[in-house]
């Protein structure tokens, strides 16, 4: 380990001389490459892709490089990280009014024609019923161009034992949905969905009549339904819904499908709203909460990159329990580093969570564990019950003729037994022993040495 913090010392050094401890233009160069190919793989749009390289980009460079990172990796992780955050951000529950509102909360669903909104009506009306506090749900069908779309809300309204309102393709949709609020004021409905119409492609007259159905009904929630498969067209069809009535978020779609799901950094990117659910499957319950880390790493997931974004959290991790060994072989060891280093651990969490850091500590069990953390506490309570100078020097403790005596002091001191302060002073001879040897294997080409 001696050898490797050498070594460590060396490559920083070179690092430095090749300019290469901070993330440069250069060091990075064939990083971005990378994501960039990733993102466009995964459909994200070029625009979007674009934008965000070059945002992150401009934060990225002049970074610190941590040890034992390549600069390339540590680009991909902020990356990713600045993804999870993008999408992450602002995740906001489904609305709900308070129980005394008088008028139900309404939620407008929109989207092109085939993107899944009416099964979206029928999953989001089922996930309404089954909330911690259910809601009693009425589902509006005002798709009054397709009189099978009208039939297939009534279908799996049915299958879901959920009523849905509807009047026919005959009247204008705005009415029904005034209605369909009525209604559900009169029958103690709290929550209306409302189903509306699509088309294959954006056009002025579907806008137009969304903003009426919006106008007539003021929509709590305007959700727009995109098809993971848009791909790069995400962009385009979120700016124009949300031009038109402003969406408050989205369902992403069809996700169990092999697209790597870009459409959702899309529409949070372009819209600047959550996505709030995404679609898994045909069924009315493959209705899930989205996860923007799990839609990162998807996004990602193309090209290996995702395979790099471990490596380098790994490194890292590495990084870290070099730096903590290397303390340990290196102290001169007295009580008072023992004490640092203990709060230290105690600091990260548990002993187990550090030991499970340092190399070949890994197949540690709990209950080696549990009993260590034990022995800790009760050394700490010795120690605290130390003199300055026994601290610093504990041979006072070991060598000197006054030890005896010493000892006595302390377990009295600490509330312990003289046999338990003993015990201590034998663990902590052997430790400095096994330590000091450690090291020395180390130097001389014992395992770990020869890590490059
Ligand atoms: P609408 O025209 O927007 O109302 O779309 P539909 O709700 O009729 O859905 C169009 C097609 O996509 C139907 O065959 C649905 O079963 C299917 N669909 C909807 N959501 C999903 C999903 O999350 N996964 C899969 N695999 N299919 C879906």
């Amino acid at each position: 380990m001696l050898f490797d913090s050498l070594a460590g010392q060396m490559s920083e050094t070179m690092r430095k001389l090749q300019g290469s401890d901070k993330l440069t233009e250069k060091n990075v160069e064939s990083s971005v490459k990378e994501v960039r190919r990733a993102l466009l793989d995964a459909d994200v749009n070029l625009k979007v892709v674009n934008s965000l390289i070059k945002d992150v980009k401009a934060r990225a460079l002049g970074e610190k490089v941590l040890e034992g990172v390549k600069p390339g990796q540590q680009f991909i992780k902020i990356i990713y990280d600045e993804l999870a955050r993008i999408m992450g951000s602002e995740a906001t529950p489904l609305a709900r009014k308070d129980a005394s509102a008088e008028s139900p909360t309404v939620i407008l669903l929109a989207g092109l024609q085939g993107a899944g909104k009416t099964t979206a009506a029928a999953k989001l009306a089922l996930y309404c019923k089954s909330e911690a506090k259910p809601r009693r749900v009425l589902l509006c069908a005002c798709d009054v161009y397709r009189p099978a779309a009208i039939e297939q809300l009534k279908t799996l309204g049915a299958s879901i034992d959920t009523e849905v309102f509807a009047m026919g393709t005959d009247v204008e949709p705005e009415r029904i949905a005034r209605e369909a609020i009525s209604y559900a004021k009169k029958n103690k409905f709290d929550t209306v969905i409302v189903d509306t119409a699509g088309r294959q492609v954006i056009d002025t007259k579907l806008m137009a009549e969304l903003k009426r159905v919006k106008n007539s009904v003021t929509p709590d929630e305007i959700l727009l339904v995109v098809d993971a498969m848009t791909g790069q067209e995400a962009a385009n069809l979120t700016r124009a819904f949300n031009d038109a009535v402003g969406i408050t978020g989205a369902i992403l779609t069809k996700l169990d499908g092999d697209t790597r799901g870009g459409a959702a950094l899309s529409v949070k990117q372009v819209s600047g709203r959550p996505i709030k659910f995404v679609g898994v499957g045909e069924k009315v319950e493959k209705l899930e909460p989205f996860y923007p880390e799990r839609m990162a790493s998807r996004i990602l997931g193309m090209g290996d990159v995702l395979s790099f974004v471990e490596k380098a959290q790994e490194q890292m991790d590495e990084a870290e329990a070099r730096r903590l060994t290397q303390k340990m072989v290196e102290a001169k060891f007295d009580f008072e580093d023992f004490v640092k280093q203990t709060e230290m651990i105690t600091k990260m969490g548990s002993l187990g969570g550090m030991m499970k850091m340092i190399p070949g500590m890994a197949g540690i069990s709990d209950a080696q564990l549990t009993a260590a953390e034990r022995q800790l506490k009760l050394a700490r309570s010795l120690i605290n019950s130390m003199t300055r100078s026994e601290r610093r020097n504990p041979d006072l403790l070991i060598k000197d003729r006054t030890a005896r005596s010493r000892l006595q002091r302390i377990a009295a001191g600490s509330g312990r037994s003289s046999k338990d302060a003993s015990q201590l002073i034998s663990d902590f001879q052997r430790m400095r022993t096994m330590m000091a040897r450690m090291g020395k294997t180390m130097m001389d080409g014992g395992p770990g040495a020869a890590a490059p």
